[in-house]
């Protein structure tokens, strides 16, 4: 196997940490989080302590100014152990990269702090009930009144929705300006005017509290508005990258993880005589599924060199998501068919992986408009 030579020996020494937090204050509970379709929100809480939460934020606001490497240590590790209703990612290293690069000082100072604590839960919402990846089709309005911005509108599908303390909105500010009348706003949950729908029920990601929201005159100080009016769209086209790059390492974890068991599985399991990893096709079934993704690490590992200078571009983020959530979709099918019909037991962490894996192909942009970036840049 080809040595992963990007993390340092403090890196592994957070791993270790963040293994063991998460198979304390989560594993045990996951399965009861799925039933009840939410983490236990002191569990936010508990992962700001441990400093698993923002650790890229810079010290005066709270955080440690790590590197996006501590980051992808805990994306590996939620992801190598399958724990699915965990949003921590998205909190830290989707949305608060928006108020650290584009909030005011004032916004910066009032909520990072908080995120980095788990004080607040964040989330973003743009899709709406009409549109998904076409984001300039977005109906939800923001209008300047006085010196606040009323908003109105709805969202769907917003991860960590239903926990969520403070969400970025989408909305448009002069809806005749297209992708240049997008604007973002910083919303409070107990504002006024905005209201939680029903957690909505998923094929998988059980745990995770995947929400409607709902706006209505809902009225937020001109401040809120993160960095300037009409360059939302240029904003969220700045910020997708790491998105992207996030849910190709969660992609790949998940897969090694699943080979994992696969392999422990085959070993164990008996059939005419001998264990099913002694046949052939099982045998080149984990070859093929071992050089897919070490070939996928390698390539994870100089996109993260790569973002770690700054130099991660749009079209290669857009190729590991889609190439990466492909082969952990193929591979977690190919591990479900070696468990037999224990694959397809919810209680065997492959069939849960399974299920969980096939929105990565979805969310985050779907990977047909990821080949469609790709595609322009050729
Ligand atoms: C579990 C979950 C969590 C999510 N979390 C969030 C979140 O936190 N915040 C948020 O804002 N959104 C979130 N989403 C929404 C997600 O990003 C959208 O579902 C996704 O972008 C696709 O949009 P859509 O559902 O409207 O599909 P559509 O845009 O209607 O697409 C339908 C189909 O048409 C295809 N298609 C569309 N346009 C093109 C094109 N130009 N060329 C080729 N094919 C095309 C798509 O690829 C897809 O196959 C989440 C979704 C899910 C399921």
């Amino acid at each position: 196997m080809i040595p992963r030579t990007i993390f340092s020996s403090d890196h592994e020494l957070f791993r270790d940490s963040v293994r063991k937090f998460l198979e304390q204050h989560a594993v045990p509970f996951h399965g009861q989080w799925e039933k009840e379709g939410h983490i236990d929100r002191a569990l936010w809480n508990k992962a700001g302590e441990a400093g698993m939460l923002c650790s890229h934020i810079p010290e005066e606001y709270g955080g440690i100014g790590a590197d996006f490497l501590y980051s992808t240590v805990v994306i590996e590790e939620v992801g190598r152990l399958g724990l699915t209703g965990i949003g921590f990612s998205l909190h830290s290293d989707i949305v608060a990269p928006y108020i650290l690069h584009y909030g005011s000082q004032e916004l910066k100072q009032k909520y990072l702090p908080k995120m980095v604590s788990g004080e607040m839960v964040t989330a973003i919402a743009m899709t709406e009930p009409g549109a998904g990846s076409d984001l300039q089709g977005v109906k939800t309005t923001a209008v300047l009144d006085g010196d606040e911005y009323v908003i109105n509108g709805s969202k769907t599908f917003i991860t960590n929705g239903f926990l969520a303390d403070l969400v970025i909105v989408v909305a448009k500010t002069d809806p005749a300006a297209g992708a240049k009348g997008t604007s973002l706003f910083l919303v409070e949950a107990n504002t006024p005017g905005f209201s939680k729908g029903k957690r909505l029920e998923k094929v998988g990601m059980k745990a995770q509290d995947t929400s409607e929201l709902f706006f209505q005159d809902v009225r937020v100080p001109r401040e809120n508005l993160l960095g300037q009016a009409g360059m939302g769209f240029a904003y969220l086209m700045q910020e997708l990258p790491q998105e992207r790059l996030t849910v190709g390492i969660g992609a790949l974890a998940s897969a090694e993880a699943a080979l994992q068991w696969t392999l422990e599985y085959t070993r164990e399991r008996k059939a005419f005589g001998k264990a099913v990893a002694d046949f052939q096709n099982t045998r080149f079934k984990l070859a093929e599924m071992a050089t897919e993704i070490q070939i996928g690490k390698v390539f994870v590992d100089r996109c993260l060199e790569l973002h770690l200078q700054g130099k991660l571009d749009v079209p290669t983020a857009a190729m590991l998501k889609y190439w990466g959530t492909d082969l952990q979709c193929k591979v977690l099918d190919e591990c479900v068919q070696l468990h037999g019909g224990y694959g397809f037991m919810w209680e065997y962490p492959v069939a849960r992986a399974w299920a969980d894996a096939r929105v990565q192909r979805i969310y985050a942009g779907t990977n047909e408009i990821m080949k469609e970036i790709i595609a322009r840049s050729l």
